[in-house]
């Protein structure tokens, strides 16, 4: 298959673009086009076998269900069996934007979307491309992040092109996205919503339009036996370069001795390291390769940046990467949530085990 690649700008848009990306997707073909997250993979939703198309393209777990993308509350109602007062709520203040919602679902809507789930995933970007791009194509688009499965996820058309080129019919170029990482999952489904992977609404910004809000456990402990998610894709490896990755929990100080006395170690054992660091201690280090996710003093800029720096990395082929952490942040849940599953969850506690060699 030949990939197109098309430009639109979101200031000025190119109606016969956005035509023949709306034409594709309602003929059951895949186009990967900007939303304010991250690129999204996109589909018929209610295409059993264009949804299909994208698990194999993406080479995506079958039980790891699709987000369906809508563009008005109108959009909603034919999708979801039950939509409780507090979604109404949550819609009217976050819809269009970084939010998705869990539903029981419809008759309407394929298992084959909904990784054979009772239940289906909602959203309403905000982004003017993507927007126009779904109302073209008059269908509910499922649309996963435009990333080979396990890998970052794509801030720029280029990064889909590096994991998607030749598996999908066309690719949108709208730029880089603005806040670079997925939307904020919430399930309204049962008796109390729950957050079941965090985003760029934090928990605080849900709390204080609905009351307390439960965090699912997978979204801050390593899944496993006792840990099981209830978001099906928060159980994959994730957001993976290919080196390994270690995170160093604790204050910036300490943070930064202990990943320039891992530098030390991985330079002696003749391994090529790279850190991720900030705006703030990039001087600091002596390293192979560094590569700067930001300012602490601007999370937002980490977060649009984090998978961009961790695809940078394969390009320097570096052995291991050593990473700062953003707990502090408002944002840090979210930015923690994907690094640490970038690391497989291996972390040094500064000042409680000496780091790795
Ligand atoms: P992606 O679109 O690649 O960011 O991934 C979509 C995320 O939404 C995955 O983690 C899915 O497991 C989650 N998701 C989608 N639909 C559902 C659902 N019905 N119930 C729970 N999680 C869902
Ligand atoms: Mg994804």
């Amino acid at each position: 298959m030949i990939t197109k690649l098309v430009r639109i700008d979101e200031l000025h848009m190119d109606e016969a673009a956005i035509c023949e990306a709306g034409r594709v997707l309602a003929g059951g073909g895949l186009v990967a086009f900007p939303t304010e997250t991250v690129y999204g993979l996109g589909a018929n939703g209610l295409d059993s076998e264009a949804s299909s198309r994208i698990y194999e393209a993406k080479g995506r777990p079958s039980d790891n269900p699709l987000i369906l993308h809508i563009t008005s509350m109108e959009e909603l109602y034919p999708l979801a069996a039950e939509i409780p007062k507090t979604a109404l709520a949550l819609a009217e203040t976050f819809w269009p934007g970084p939010l998705t919602m869990i539903f029981k679902k419809t008759e309407l809507v394929p298992h084959e979307t909904t990784g054979g789930l009772d239940t289906v995933a909602v959203r309403m970007p905000s982004h003017p491309v993507a927007r126009a791009i779904i109302r073209a194509a008059g269908v509910p688009i499922a649309a996963p992040s435009a990333n080979a499965s396990g890998r970052p996820s794509p801030t720029k058309a280029l990064h889909v092109l590096e994991d998607l080129d030749g598996r999908v019919d066309m690719v949108v170029d709208g730029g880089t996205v603005g806040i670079g990482l997925e939307s904020t999952i919430i399930d309204v489904s049962g008796k109390k919503p729950v957050i079941l992977r965090p985003g760029y609404i934090t928990e605080e910004m849900l709390a204080s339009l609905i009351g307390t809000v439960e965090l699912d456990p997978a979204v801050t402990g390593r899944p496993g036996a006792d840990v099981r998610p209830r978001a099906p894709g928060m159980k994959y490896r994730h957001y993976a370069p290919k080196a390994e990755v270690t995170v160093f929990l604790g204050s910036p100080t300490e943070v930064c001795a202990a990943i320039e006395e891992a530098l030390r170690k991985a330079s002696s054992a003749g391994k090529r390291a790279g850190v991720l660091c900030t705006e703030e201690s990039e001087r600091f280090y002596e390293a192979p390769v560094k590569k700067c996710a930001g300012s602490r003093n601007e999370p937002e800029s980490v977060a649009r940046s984090l998978y961009d720096v961790l695809r940078a990395f394969d390009r320097e082929q570096v052995d291991c990467i050593f990473s700062e952490s953003f707990e502090e942040s408002p944002l840090g849940g979210a930015i923690m949530n994907r690094l640490l599953k970038a690391a497989g969850y291996r972390v040094v506690r500064c000042g409680e085990t000496s780091p790795p060699g």
